[in-house]
């Protein structure tokens, strides 16, 4: 299932995606009682684990009968629908930094011997068409693909092996980073969570659609230009391992995004340096899991487009 919420009529709806249509379950918990539970989920998590047994019924329907006549006036198209981030407003956004061999070498820093850990809170989280809002005292914004797992249960002291039970799925990541305020102290932090530097989505693909989260190609085009291109079988520390250590150190629930780290071609590592500018356009893609795009706007005019 394609899952997400999004905004229609200035209300936030829950959505299934189906092809090109995205059918509102909020709608559709409205209006028929048997699936009641789905109208007051408040994001993709929470369906999953408040509706769960509502939510399968509707993606069998869904599956066997396309989409029938009734829930016509409860969907949109899918390039009309303006998506917010899948988890609304999560516990925790956790960052792993230099995950991927190649990116730690092109970083000049070592392989780590244990996952980078950083977060951002949820300032910095945006749907994904964004827009990135480039602050003006940056001028080193850089560009990170990834792929960010979406916890959907529990976890606390759980073994590598049995961590998979918790995922609820995959969603994209765009971890936008301001270099200059991230390498003035070693506070990572301080770049990383500027306001809308978070964007994610456009929904969460749950784990059943992913077989092997660690084959997946992932790439990021600049302005249509092709800048990261790797394969999720280069993370250094695989998910399983990423939650398991997480899970030793604090109580991951359900919502909890761990977002797994970008592989090489970041701007700030290239000869010549590439940094966002006013009005570039960037787009994620991984395998199985979707494409984001959105743009990127100076501070200043972002100011001026809101109150114009
Ligand atoms: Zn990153």
């Amino acid at each position: 299932m394609r899952l997400g919420s999004f905004t229609r009529g200035g209300e936030e709806h829950l959505g299934m995606q189906v092809g090109d249509r995205v059918v509102s379950l909020t709608e559709i918990g409205r209006s028929e009682a048997r699936y009641g539970r789905l109208g007051g989920a408040r994001d993709a998590t929470a369906l999953w684990s408040d509706a769960a047994d509502e939510l399968r019924a509707v993606s069998r329907r869904l599956q066997s009968d396309g989409i029938p006549a009734a829930w016509r006036g409860s969907t949109i198209a899918e390039a009309d629908c303006q998506w917010l981030p899948p988890v609304l407003r999560p516990e925790k956004i956790i960052c792993i930094g230099l995950n991927y061999r190649d990116h730690a070498a092109e970083s000049k820093m070592e392989v780590p011997k244990e996952p980078v850990i950083f977060n951002k809170f949820n300032n910095a989280l945006v749907g994904a068409a964004g827009p990135v809002i480039l602050p003006d005292n940056s001028a080193q914004v850089d560009y990170e693909a990834e792929l960010a797992v979406v916890l959907g249960r529990k976890a606390r002291h759980v073994p590598a092996d049995k961590a998979m039970d918790c995922v609820a799925g995959y969603t994209l990541m765009h971890d936008v980073s301001a270099r200059d305020w991230q390498f003035r102290t070693g506070q990572w932090v301080s770049g990383k969570t500027f306001d809308t530097f978070g964007p994610c989505g456009p929904v969460l693909v749950t784990r059943d659609e992913v077989p092997d989260p660690h084959s997946l190609d992932i790439r990021l085009t600049l302005n249509g230009t092709v800048m990261q291109q790797s394969n999720t079988r280069n993370l250094i520390f695989d998910i399983p391992t990423l939650i398991s250590y997480l899970s030793e150190m604090f109580t991951l629930v359900p919502g909890d995004i761990i977002s797994t780290g970008t592989p090489p071609g970041v701007g700030f590592a290239r000869r010549p340096q590439v940094f966002l500018a006013d009005g570039d356009t960037v787009e994620i893609w991984v395998e199985r899991v979707g494409t984001m795009r959105h743009r990127c706007v100076a501070e200043a005019r972002a100011a001026h487009e809101r109150s114009a």
